[in-house]
């Protein structure tokens, strides 16, 4: 055991090291600036491209969509767009090599629930418990998942359809790299046309931004309406950042309620946040 006085051990260094990263990320935070001057003859471009116009929605006037990306994704693997259910799609997917990530799981994670849910949960990309279990959002931040769904929607679970952008575990929990989401995006693209939801629930920074090809801190993009596939998604904080960061509880479930209201559910009369 260690004195008072000991300096952390370097794993506890790196979990504080990686939580702070995560929150950065939640944040809106992409990366470190390599110098506030430019370089001589460098050219100043913005990377971040123009956001959309929001236009409104004929069925609900009050609310504003912002049209998504045109992904032409499921031509990418030839028969694809063939796939009719989800469990051809599991087959077509397969022992999947088709990216780097594919040497780094345990288990490949598809995606769980009603094949026919009018909600779906979308997420970043297996970590260690789900790796495991082979099925998304499980562990501490899949039980307040879990919490949202059941306790503040009066949904089961098993209700709602739950997946991930990225099919297997990058390591050590880094994030997705361009390249493993260009390979693994098409499978998600068809998940969302086989399911058809009424609603999507994009699960924080890093599947926000990679499914609406878009660098808006989620801060931003969290609370409107955005559109992928003629399909409705809102976007809102991870499970993950609201266990660093539970005051703002009360922030996703006012987006919750947004995707309730839209769906027709009745909203419980409660406390200002769903856990
Ligand atoms: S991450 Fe996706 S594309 Fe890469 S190996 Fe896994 S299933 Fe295949």
């Amino acid at each position: 055991m260690s004195s008072p006085s000991s300096p952390p051990d370097r794993a506890t260094l790196l979990e504080s090291l990686r939580d702070y990263v995560e929150q950065l990320r939640e944040e809106g935070l992409e990366g470190l600036p390599a110098s506030t001057t430019p370089a001589p003859g460098a050219i100043a471009k913005s990377t971040a491209p123009e956001r959309a116009p929001r236009v409104p929605i004929a069925d609900s006037p009050k609310l504003e969509v912002t049209p998504g990306p045109s992904i032409e994704l499921i031509s990418k693997y030839p028969g694809l767009e063939k796939t009719s259910t989800l469990e051809e799609l599991r087959d077509f997917i397969g022992e999947c090599t088709r990216c780097k990530l594919a040497p780094c799981r345990t288990n490949l994670v598809f995606g769980v629930g009603n094949p026919n849910a009018q909600l779906m949960f979308v997420g970043e990309a297996p970590g260690a418990d789900e790796d495991a279990r082979g099925e998304p959002f499980v562990g501490r931040a899949g039980q307040l998942l879990t919490d949202i769904i059941e306790r503040g929607m009066g949904l089961s679970r098993s209700d709602v359809y739950i997946c991930n952008v990225i099919k297997c575990r990058p390591p050590d929990n880094r994030n997705p790299e361009p390249d493993e989401v260009a390979a693994c995006e098409p499978f998600l693209m068809r998940q969302i046309d086989l399911v058809q939801p009424r609603a999507i629930v994009g699960l924080g920074t890093f599947a926000v931004h990679a499914i609406l090809k878009i660098k808006t801190p989620i801060s931003k993009l969290r609370g409107h309406w955005h559109e992928l596939r003629g399909i409705r998604m809102m976007p809102t904080f991870h499970p993950a950042y609201l266990l660093r960061n539970p005051g703002d509880k009360r922030l996703v479930w006012a987006d919750i309620q947004e995707v309730m209201k839209f769906l027709g559910m009745p909203i419980p009369r409660r406390g200002g946040s769903a856990t």
